[in-house]
């Protein structure tokens, strides 16, 4: 599959993401995602792998996403979201119009733009700031909330200027 970065910016794939998000209607009414019903939306599915996780594309709308044995169901959700973000910015919209700007000293672009498209998809923005806000910056009560791990909270919060 293609591996050339996508030319959105960062911004762009965070909105990209929500987009894709709520147009599957993912979200419950806390915000989480639903990250299976939205694999099988797609025409997508899971499946245990014994390597590292991976996207597999047969063609567009028809993949298969591996995980790897014996991880968490939180680890297991940011790695869906993650192949997603391959799915998505690197498979169906390689090297869109839209200007490029991912920084030049980024060791692997593709990588960083699906964790950022990983992201947005599990934390969407309003949301997240609304449940940073009432839950006053506690990283493991939001951790639950969005079924993400304590880390991945950190750095969404730290993204959108909260911490
Ligand atoms: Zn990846």
């Amino acid at each position: 599959m293609t591996r050339e970065p996508s030319r959105l910016t960062n911004a762009a794939i965070r909105q990209y993401a929500e987009r894709v998000g709520e147009h599957h209607e993912i979200y419950d009414r806390a915000g989480t995602a639903d990250l299976h019903d939205l694999v099988r939306r797609l025409g997508g599915r899971l499946a245990i792998g014994d390597s590292k996780e991976s996207l597999h594309v047969n063609a567009p709308g028809d993949f298969v996403i591996y995980l790897p044995r014996l991880t968490s169901s939180r680890r297991d959700r940011f790695t869906i979201a993650h192949e997603l973000g391959h799915y998505f910015l690197h498979y169906l919209h390689p090297g869109s119009e839209t200007a490029a700007s991912f920084g030049r000293g980024e060791r692997n672009p593709v990588e960083t733009q699906a964790n950022v498209f990983a992201s947005s998809l599990l934390m969407p923005e309003r949301v997240f700031r609304e449940a940073w806000r009432l839950k006053d910056g506690d990283v493991h009560a939001l951790a639950r909330q969005f079924e993400v791990s304590p880390a991945a909270v950190a750095v969404r919060a730290q993204v959108l200027g909260l911490s």
